[in-house]
């Protein structure tokens, strides 16, 4: 089963991805979460990856398209696998079809005044990558690994309508993309966690 999640930053992508991947034993491919570990690493990438990322940017198309191409090539994607944040733009909507084929995008829909105190409540953990909210996790350290509960540097107010904007300009035509090659499946993402899931689960199964 090979997935995709689109949907505007904020939408519950990276928290339904993690329940979807355990549930269906596949793995999260996460772009913004490797993007993240390029930058912890101190790689070349990770320096060049930043400087979009703190802005708001989209990183340039081949760049990602680059990890993606080698993280897909690896034996645990075999049986298949979700991406989460990837493809955002046509072009590598355009590309990734070229390396494989697709079963499902599930667009997971949230109107944007409710994005914005999504992400600026986010919370996450700098190590197992975990997704939390001060609404319902105020603490210092990870329930599940211990590591450290950090705040995005790119989930600042200023940062999000950014992100928001370049959603809506290059990113959101990938719905009608995937509308028209009979691939895409609405989910509602305003409603609990639970529910979003089950929604989810009854498109795939
Ligand atoms: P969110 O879950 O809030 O949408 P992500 O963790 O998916 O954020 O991505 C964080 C940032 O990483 C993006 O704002 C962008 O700068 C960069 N990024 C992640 N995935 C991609 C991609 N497929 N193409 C270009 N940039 C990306
Ligand atoms: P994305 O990966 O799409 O950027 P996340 O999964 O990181 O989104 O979720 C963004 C924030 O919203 C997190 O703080 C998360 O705990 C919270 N969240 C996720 N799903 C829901 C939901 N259904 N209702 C309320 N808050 C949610
Ligand atoms: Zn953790």
């Amino acid at each position: 089963m090979n997935l995709i999640f689109v949907g505007p930053p904020g939408a519950g992508k990276g928290t339904q991805a993690k329940l979807i991947c355990s549930e269906f034993g596949i793995p999260h491919i996460s772009t913004g979460d490797m993007l993240r570990a390029a930058i912890r690493q101190g790689s070349e990438l990770g320096i060049k990856a930043k400087e979009y990322i703190d802005a708001g940017h989209l990183v340039p198309d081949e760049v990602v398209i680059g990890l993606v191409k080698e993280r897909l090539s690896e034996k645990d994607c075999n049986t298949g696998f979700l991406l989460d944040g990837f493809p955002r733009t046509v072009a590598q909507a355009e590309e990734l079809g070229r390396i494989t084929d697709i079963d499902y995008v599930i667009n997971v829909d949230v109107p944007d005044e409710k994005l914005v105190s999504r992400i600026a409540g986010r919370r996450s953990c700098n190590k197992c990558s975990a997704i939390y909210h001060v609404s319902t996790y105020n603490k210092m350290t990870c329930e599940d690994c211990g590591g450290d509960i950090i705040q995005r540097p790119d989930d600042s107010e200023e940062t999000v309508r950014n992100r928001l904007n370049v959603y809506h300009e290059k990113t959101k035509p990938l719905i009608d993309y995937y509308r028209e090659r009979k691939l895409l499946s609405a989910v509602d993402g305003d409603k609990s966690i639970q529910e979003i899931f089950d929604d989810i689960c009854s498109v795939l199964t």
